[in-house]
């Protein structure tokens, strides 16, 4: 069964004699192999090989033109995870006279878009890798609109939540495999290769235990942005908060349990006052799973690929994660990362079973669902003493995967205690006012004068105007930060002031010269940039 390209005809003869006598053409973004992201006129592939194939002629460019550190160890990463050594790209190279002697090539008309999704059967990793990644790649490149087509190489099936990747364009998808039932050498005519890495939040632990990224770049009005897009694209209203508050409990079923759901969900609602559901995915449809939980005021569910939902919740709601026993959740923080990004809005809590008699263990289910019959007899006990897991590499710590498998009676009344500490009254204040940071311009017109009195007293009054866009703001306090600093020392006097002058005499010595450093800070924490030095003589 062969994939419908394009209703769009190309004139055959024409691309083919454009590919023979221009070859390919390659310009990309980026320093390095993990931030690179290139473009290319007539990149091709070879369905029989599985290789991407560059044809030389007098008019290709390659840029950067890396020589072998092409290879060292790649061009670029295919997938968003920084550097793994499954997801590298790169392309063998032709003269583009050797199409004279290989099949006849395919031509993709659409523009397309060339990665690989990282892992498509687990929710965190569909979002957090694949889906946040390609619309903001999307973003990045105005021709990769919702006509341009995904072509998805890693080499897996559809999976299990392929329709949301169908929400990103309006083209189908393509994967590797079917790419053979389209030709044996395939043309692109345009494509984009490789994904940005901008909005991403976590690193797995392929190198170090897993954490945090070092250097966050996304915050939640991002984050919002492609919710919005993927509501829109799912039929999602946001309903207006007229509506009732409710408790959304997301369940897993297979493993990984929570033993008194319905204790839990009975505690909730009397506790809070508000509704409580149940949701699950293998219960209910992707759709409504995002409606509900775009409306409701706190999730709360074991630790888990599920979680990653709490992207849908609406601004002050709260995040509820419960982590079985021996798990620590300081070291596992995928989700309280997500909701506590700057301007995500949302409250997070975490609990952990700490009562060996709460858990539930499966020692001798297969090594993939936390099993550990196949361990020597001594490493087997000491994990099963052991209270805490520690740090560890992904992805197959048996001690890790038989902790994280455990089911779990929630302890009612500890858990209760937990996010009562941090939600007061009821949760999810949704008409919570919009708390956008803008920052201050630097300071204007910065003088100041010097005035010596005698050999060893000296004065310097020193005086700025407003930043220019604080004239169209409300900011509920401005300050001015002053430094001071001797020409030739490397400390300086720090100073907070309120008003746009001050005369300062202490530790100000006559026929000196200060280097005075300005800035406006809005509302404690928002820091602007220091005007250029002022030289100020005494
Ligand atoms: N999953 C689920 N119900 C379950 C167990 C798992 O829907 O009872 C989903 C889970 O949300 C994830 C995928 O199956 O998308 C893989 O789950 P796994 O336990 O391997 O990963 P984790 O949730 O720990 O990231």
């Amino acid at each position: 069964q062969s994939q419908e390209l394009s209703q769009v005809q190309i004139d055959y003869h024409a691309a083919l004699q454009a590919l023979v006598e221009d070859g390919t053409r390659m310009v990309c973004t980026g320093k390095m192999h993990t931030d690179r992201i290139c473009r290319f006129d007539s990149l091709c592939y070879s369905t029989e090989a599985e290789e991407f194939v560059y044809f030389h002629s007098n008019s290709s460019v390659m840029l950067p033109n890396l020589g072998s550190r092409r290879f060292q160890p790649a061009l670029l990463d295919l997938s968003s995870v920084e550097d793994h050594n499954t997801q590298y790209f790169n392309f063998v190279e032709l003269p583009a006279a050797a199409l004279k002697f290989m099949p006849k090539p395919v031509f993709v008309p659409d523009v397309a878009l060339i990665a690989n999704r990282f892992n498509p059967d687990n929710l965190m990793h569909v979002f957090h890798d694949d889906l946040l990644p390609i619309y903001y790649t999307m973003q990045q490149f105005s021709d990769l609109d919702l006509e341009a087509r995904l072509f998805f190489m890693e080499g897996w099936s559809e999976g299990v939540h392929f329709d949301l990747y169908k929400l990103l364009s309006n083209k189908q998808p393509l994967l590797r495999e079917q790419l053979k039932t389209l030709g044996r050498l395939l043309c692109f005519t345009k494509s984009y290769v490789g994904l940005s890495k901008i909005t991403t939040w976590y690193q797995y632990g392929f190198v170090q235990p897993q954490g945090p990224k070092a250097n966050i770049l996304v915050s939640g009005n991002e984050i919002r942005q492609f919710t919005k897009f993927m509501m829109q694209k799912l039929n999602v209203s946001l309903e207006e908060s007229s509506s009732e508050e409710y408790i959304v409990v997301f369940s897993r079923t297979i493993n990984r349990l929570i033993l008194n759901e319905a204790e839990l969900i009975l505690a909730l609602a009397q506790e809070f006052q508000m509704k409580t559901i149940t949701v699950s995915l293998e219960e209910h449809s992707f759709s409504d799973i995002v409606r509900l939980i775009s409306n409701a005021s706190m999730l709360v569910s074991m630790h888990g690929a599920q979680l990653v939902m709490s992207l849908f919740l609406p601004r002050g709601a709260t995040v509820v994660e419960l982590f079985p026993y021996a798990i620590n959740p300081e070291h596992y923080t995928p989700y309280k990362t997500l909701a506590t990004l700057p301007g995500m809005d949302l409250q997070y809590i975490a609990w952990q079973n700490t009562d060996r008699e709460d858990t539930i263990t499966y020692p001798d289910r297969p090594w993939d669902q936390g099993g550990i019959a196949h361990l020597d007899k001594t490493e087997q006990e000491r994990i099963i003493k052991s209270t805490e897991v520690p740090r560890h590499l992904c992805c197959r710590n048996p001690e890790w995967l038989f902790r994280a498998y455990q089911d779990t009676k929630v302890n009612i009344p500890s858990l209760i205690h937990v996010i009562r500490q941090t939600v007061k009254s009821k949760p999810g204040l949704k008409k919570q006012k919009w708390s956008g940071s803008l920052y201050p311009g630097k300071v204007r017109d910065a003088k100041c004068q010097a005035s010596v009195q005698g050999t060893s007293e000296a004065k310097l009054a020193v005086s700025w105007q407003i930043p220019w866009n604080l004239k169209y703001l409300k900011v509920r306090e401005v300050k001015y930060e002053v430094w001071i600093q001797e020409q030739g020392e490397n400390t300086y006097m720090p100073y907070i002031l309120s008003h746009q002058n001050h005369t300062f005499s202490e530790n100000i010595k006559p026929f000196t010269i200060y280097l005075v450093w300005i800035r406006c800070i809005f509302n404690k924490n928002l820091l602007g940039p220091f005007a250029d030095v002022l030289l100020c003589s005494t």
